[in-house]
């Protein structure tokens, strides 16, 4: 469960210890993994600061490193059109807007972006909250209650349980990707229950794998459930024109009742958004949490998703390009025996090692040779799931990947 790892363990009854942060049981696993990494001469890889832009290249500790750890999907980060769009935004409406958009915080930019993105789905409407996690929190924590049923994939990102959680409703996972299992579980739990949302993802960021969007829409449609799409890694990148899952899978926008996205990542800015039908939006535009109780998206964040998104639909070569890297990248790990998982070759490629003690040395190898890429160890996956999370972008070249390819081989022998 999302709140377990908060449980107390400390039953000596010694309260004043229960006021000391040094006696939360997260802290302790969180120092005992630290000076265990130390002890094995482990470098901390988490917080390390990138100097600039993160691309294709970054810089780390005054070095230009090649970086597979950004979310910078279309490389659009940085770029100079999008940089201008927040700067005169910035000259017209100042760095915030002040207040919650109900009050006095709508600007024209805003609807400019929720009409862009709703457009750009085939949806009737909008809503942009101020991030792609508070989105999923307040969505799922407002439309579902407790006598209602949430089922979700078991690899879910976090936002979607901590939603599933506040809302109150009965929360059940199903194995990944696992349709048959899902089918059983409605069959068996439908009608003690009023509304029964299926979450899943466009493309799952840990495996880099996509859902058979057709078979979940056949299960809600029989089951008379919701069927929400969390596209933070999958707007921008699946589909030729980089419109998401629903290119993807070649669907109608309506068969899915509620798309999630965020514009953290292909989109080059921070925020999240739902697009769907018109209820849907008034709904979480009136009474969602994080939208009504929390500021609009600043201008400088709003105005460059609006200009992002204008170059994605103008530019599908950067589509196309990160496809082809991506491809590149799956043939030739595959080609030198590397286990990539599921990773169907589209912006994500898991490179699995089977320990994440493997997993924290070979990324350290690779990042004294010029190479960024995240260790993703246990207990964020099981032990033997260990693995190195590489992250592509539209921008990434082909001798980039050569050259991993070359250190990845021998880090993953030496190792
Ligand atoms: N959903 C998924 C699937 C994500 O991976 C993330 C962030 N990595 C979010 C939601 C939250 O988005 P943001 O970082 O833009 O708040």
């Amino acid at each position: 469960s999302p709140s377990s790892s908060k449980r107390s363990s400390d039953n000596s009854g010694d309260k004043a210890s229960l006021t000391r942060f040094d006696t939360l049981p997260q802290y302790q696993q969180i120092t005992m993994i630290r000076e265990g990494a130390q002890q094995l001469g482990l470098d901390d890889p988490f917080f390390r600061p990138h100097e600039g832009v993160a691309g294709a290249i970054t810089r780390i500790g005054g070095r230009e490193l090649i970086n597979y750890s950004s979310y910078n999907y279309l490389g659009l980060v940085g770029d100079e059109r999008i940089n201008a769009a927040a700067t005169d935004a910035m000259a017209t409406y100042g760095t915030t807007v002040s207040a919650s958009r109900i009050v006095s915080g709508e600007r024209p930019i805003h609807r400019q972006l929720e009409r862009a993105i709703a457009d750009s789905y085939g949806c009737d409407d909008a809503v942009a909250f101020v991030s792609g996690h508070a989105t999923n929190v307040s969505t799922l924590g407002e439309l579902m209650g407790p006598r209602d049923l949430i089922l979700h994939d078991e690899w879910m990102h976090n936002s979607a349980l901590v939603g599933a959680q506040l809302s109150g409703a009965k929360r059940i996972s199903f194995p990944h990707n696992d349709t048959a299992s899902l089918a059983s579980l409605l069959e068996r739990h439908r009608e003690q229950f009023e509304r029964v949302m299926i979450v899943i993802e466009g493309l799952y960021s840990m495996d880099g794998d996509v859902p058979d969007l057709h078979a979940f829409i056949d299960l809600k449609r029989r089951h008379q459930c919701w069927l929400m799409v969390d596209e933070a890694h999958s707007f921008g990148i699946l589909g030729q024109r980089g419109l998401g899952l629903r290119e993807h899978a070649q669907v109608n926008a309506s068969d899915v009742d509620i798309w999630m996205g965020t514009l953290s990542k292909s989109l080059a800015s921070c925020g999240g958004y739902i697009t769907g039908c018109q209820a849907l939006v008034d709904t979480l535009r009136y009474l969602a949490p994080g939208f009504l109780y929390s500021v609009g998206l600043p201008p400088q964040v709003t105005a460059p998703a609006i200009r992002a998104l204008e170059i994605m639909h103008e530019e599908p070569e950067r589509v196309a390009r990160l496809h082809n890297i991506s491809r590149y990248f799956l043939d030739k790990a595959k080609a030198i025996g590397l286990d990539t998982g599921n990773s169907i070759g589209v912006a994500v490629v898991p490179v699995i090692t089977g320990s994440s003690l493997k997993a924290a040395r070979v990324a350290q190898t690779l990042f004294a040779s010029g190479i960024n890429v995240q260790p993703i160890v246990y207990p964020a996956v099981p032990e033997r799931a260990a693995r190195l999370r590489f992250f592509l972008s539209s921008e990434h070249q082909q001798a980039q990947v050569d050259y991993t390819m070359q250190h990845l081989q021998s880090a993953m022998q030496q190792s």
